[in-house]
């Protein structure tokens, strides 16, 4: 296939590729043929195909170089684009008006855009009145925006999770939503409060693809319950299913990266199953924070203690815990940060390891307009020495630059953002 006869694009990175897999696979499923489509991580492909569509999805702390590469593309080939992802949900008029995007795909996109590149192939891509019937999208037609509404694929397992057509692979979405609607989080508003699975059957089938068997959910062990509870057989059903794949030579990954588990999830029954039926060995567990207040007041709903049940359990079982927090939240004091640093340095001392995060105000959350605190000079100093030590993982130093970067996204271009529940509640 030439890339003359391509007409559209997807301009794929490294932060957007497992999402991509997801939606070609699902395009595909609906009979979409994908020899049309370009899918690429290089730029200057997409210039010399002269795509008619390219299609973006990016994160709000992308939005600076994604707004160079549009330019770029509207001066050299001018195609339609397609943006997705957690920022056009959350802001579809600055992705509209400020980024420079034609359309942009609010919700839950395997459907919309079938829907979305079946229809402009139709009108020999052109924007026109017919795509105020496709659910998911935003855009203008002249002067007037429109917005055709919040889209949602409750049972998204219908769709395969990799194509046949392209040679893609990525770790497995097992799971979408989230009950916990932690204040900071995109998901719960762009995913749902209900937490959704792919049927075990279809998982054995796709995992045999993979090579190390890893899969993409919010918390690895509430699968199979609607999110707030643990569902113990459910999760061992699950694993278990997977135990031939492993004899045939694959190693299985669970709670670990690229997801996580909550801490009050891990319990004596979680961990045996990963000792019993896995290749675990580093277990990710989202704390945020060593205060109490500071968990309540983030909407946590989980406790300190249960941060220090699930590093003593995980240690006890063989597991190294790989602790997240994030520092430098809203209205978090001096004393709030002394507290997260105790925890840290229990943590490290016992034989675990800390990845800080530095705050970010997500458009689309109800922290979005919240500023960061300033970190106290102790937590600076030790997070300087942790990080030269090698002790602490984590991207808090550059997130600093990035939560500024959004601080003014927010405060230049503040708009009521899309929910998959309607209005998402400011809190700040
Ligand atoms: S941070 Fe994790 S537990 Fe909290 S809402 Fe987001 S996905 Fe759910």
């Amino acid at each position: 296939m030439s890339y003359s006869s391509m007409e559209v694009a997807v301009r794929l990175t490294r932060r957007n590729h497992n999402a991509f897999v997801h939606l070609l696979a699902a395009l595909e499923s609906q009979g979409y043929d994908l020899s049309n489509i370009l899918v690429t991580k290089d730029l200057n492909e997409i210039v010399k195909a002269k795509p008619k569509v390219v299609l973006y999805s990016f994160y709000s702390q992308e939005v600076d170089e994604v707004k160079k590469e549009v330019e770029i593309l509207k001066e050299k080939i001018n195609p339609i684009l397609v943006a997705g992802g957690y920022h056009a949900i959350a802001m579809p008029k600055h992705t509209l008006n400020v980024l420079g995007f034609d359309i942009a795909v609010i919700g839950e996109g395997e459907e919309t855009l079938y829907r979305l590149l079946t229809s402009l192939k139709k009108s020999n891509y052109k924007i026109t009145k017919e795509l105020t019937d496709i659910k998911g999208l935003a855009f203008y037609l002249g002067e007037r925006f429109f917005f055709t509404g919040f889209a949602k694929v409750e049972d998204f397992w219908k769709f395969p999770p990799y194509p046949e057509g392209l040679k893609l692979i990525s770790p497995m979405e097992i799971s979408r939503g989230c009950p916990f609607g932690c204040y900071y989080c995109q998901t719960p508003y762009a995913k749902g409060f209900r937490m959704r699975h792919r049927p075990i059957d279809q998982i054995v089938k796709y995992s045999r693809r993979m090579k190390d068997m890893r899969y993409i959910t919010p918390n690895a062990f509430a699968y199979g319950s609607p999110g707030g509870i643990l569902k113990v057989e459910k999760v061992e059903a699950l694993l278990r299913a997977l135990q031939p794949l492993r004899k045939e030579g694959r190693r299985l990954f669970y709670g670990t990266f690229p997801s996580e588990v909550r801490p009050d999830f891990v319990t004596r029954e979680t961990l045996e199953l990963l000792v019993k039926y896995t290749d675990t060995k580093r277990i990710a567990i989202g704390a945020q924070s060593g205060d109490n207040a500071m968990l309540k007041a983030m909407h946590r709903l989980h406790k300190v203690e249960h941060v220090i049940n699930a590093v003593e359990l995980s240690l006890e079982y063989g597991l190294e815990p790989v602790v997240d927090f994030i520092v430098g939240l809203p209205n978090e004091s001096p004393e709030s940060q002394k507290k997260s640093i105790e925890l840290m340095k229990w943590i490290m001392r016992k034989g675990g390891k800390v990845r800080a995060h530095y705050f970010m105000p997500l458009p689309g959350t109800p922290w979005a307009r919240c500023k960061p605190s300033p970190l106290s000079n102790e937590m600076k100093k030790f997070l300087g020495r942790m990080a030269a030590e090698g002790k602490i993982e984590g991207s808090w130093g550059v997130q600093i630059n990035i939560s500024r970067r959004l601080q003014k996204l927010m405060e230049e271009f503040y708009e009521e953002p899309m929910s998959y529940h309607g209005k998402v509640k400011m809190l700040c």
